[in-house]
């Protein structure tokens, strides 16, 4: 799939003009900072939405809420969590070298927890057997240590709790006052454990996340699934509602659901992809709906 961030590769090679003129018009679009300087194109919008082109989210008949890194900065606490744990089974096995922030990009980061744990080890030539998710989190088995890292990640949460995004609250609270109906739409299972850290989760009548889709047999996004059910749940039409999501399969998912407005959260992703991927908008916060 072409994207602008694939074509400001290819293109490079442009004067420091055009490169200037790319810089200023994403900065006015939205403020975001620009990864991939893409030239200017007569077919190539910037890909963050200039403010005075999003839409009313007041207006649609619900939205839904992706949860981790739309709503809460989740990613921060599990990546904690991450360290605390390998920190302590190294010491335990004497595995060297010691796990860093770059082992979390390379070997866990976007994987399914087991998986993860399977390919860190990996990484360190140590074998443990795959072990089943219900081992506890004690025992010595990809699944045990996997569930060890989850010990860790509510451990932190009810110790600390986590604060929301300021401009999603903004935005919550625009919607509320309305009386827009909001949901969540997560693929954790510790969305509602996240919802409560944050204070946030008697906004949500319906909360859609991992515990739901796998009881309900429901396929993990990018499917379109959980968005779908998610609406049916809300009783509002995915065709008369808005999605916001920060997650390329997040946001493949809400646009595969046929949702009129795909709101993608630029928090690292980058926006261009975000765009290909089907958002509709692109915003690097939603503090720019309530501006
Ligand atoms: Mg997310």
């Amino acid at each position: 799939m072409a994207s602008g961030a694939g074509l400001g590769r290819r293109t490079r090679a442009v004067d420091d003009d055009a490169l200037k003129h790319a810089r200023r018009t994403r900065q006015y679009a939205g403020g975001a900072a620009l990864r991939a300087p893409a030239p200017p194109h007569p077919d190539l919008e910037p890909a963050v939405t200039d403010s005075r082109d999003l839409p009313d989210l007041t207006t649609f008949e619900g939205v839904l809420f992706d949860l981790d890194g739309v709503l809460t900065p989740t990613a921060e606490v599990h990546m904690r969590a991450w360290k605390e744990m390998f920190d302590e089974l190294f010491a335990a096995w004497r595995i060297e070298p010691a796990y860093t922030d770059r082992d979390y990009f390379e070997y866990v980061d976007g994987k399914k927890r087991y998986d993860g744990v399977a390919s860190l080890l990996r990484s360190r030539d140590v074998e443990v057997p795959w072990g089943d998710p219900s081992d506890d989190p004690s025992e010595d088995t990809v699944c045990g240590v996997g569930n060890r890292k989850n010990v860790v990640f509510s451990r932190i949460l009810r110790s600390e709790g986590i604060q929301p995004y300021p401009g999603s609250i903004a935005l919550l609270d625009l919607l509320q006052a309305a009386g827009t109906p909001i949901a969540v739409v997560s693929s954790s299972k510790n969305a509602v454990e996240v919802l409560e850290a944050a204070g946030i989760r008697d906004r949500f009548p319906v909360v859609m996340d991992g515990v739901v889709a796998e009881r309900d047999h429901l396929a993990s996004k990018p499917a379109p699934d959980v968005f779908a059910e998610a609406a049916r749940m809300l009783g509002v039409d995915p065709a008369r509602s808005a999605a916001v999501e920060d997650a390329l399969s997040g946001v493949r998912s809400a646009a595969a659901a046929g949702y009129a407005v795909v709101v993608g959260v630029d928090r690292g992703v980058g926006a261009d992809d975000l765009a290909a991927a089907g958002a509709t908008v692109v915003v690097d916060d939603l503090a720019a709906f309530v501006d």
